[in-house]
């Protein structure tokens, strides 16, 4: 999707956010992706900067602090952070971590819009952390290319 400069501000200052230079960065990196972020993914995709990576790590922890962003997965240990504002999708569906390149990619919601759960499940489903494991796409043609 990705957001521009002056829809980043407005999210910042909407959740009581200072409005920084890295902190924008790090919110339109997040708004940009596909799926959920490591914190090494987000300097990755910041590139050159002249920003401390410890910068950059806590911008995460305060966007996620302020309900911006949310921890959509944790595989292996390593927090995977999304954009939770302002659509309000908090990455409530599976998500696939694949065991060669560690890309965690969000799943279609019909592979789990299909369960039908009745009370008192219902909450508990919601709210689960659901991960696939096993190799994407790119990493099984690689394979086959090899
Ligand atoms: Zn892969
Ligand atoms: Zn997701």
């Amino acid at each position: 999707m990705g957001i521009t400069r002056g829809e980043a501000r407005k999210i910042l200052h909407d959740s009581g956010l200072r409005v920084t230079a890295p902190r924008l960065a790090v919110l339109r990196v997040l708004a940009d992706s596909e799926g959920p972020l490591s914190w090494g993914d987000v300097l990755a995709r910041l590139g050159d900067t002249d920003w401390n990576p410890a910068t950059v790590f806590r911008n995460l922890v305060k966007l996620r602090d302020a309900g911006v962003a949310t921890v959509a997965a944790r595989a292996e240990g390593i927090d995977r952070y999304a954009l939770a504002h302002p659509k309000g999708d908090a990455h409530r569906h599976p998500h696939f971590v694949c065991e060669d390149c560690g890309r965690v990619a969000c799943l279609p919601v019909e592979l789990t819009a299909s369960l039908s759960v009745d009370e008192p499940w219902v909450q508990s489903v919601e709210n689960a952390s659901v991960e696939m494991r096993g190799h994407c796409p790119d990493c099984l043609e690689q394979e086959v290319g090899s």
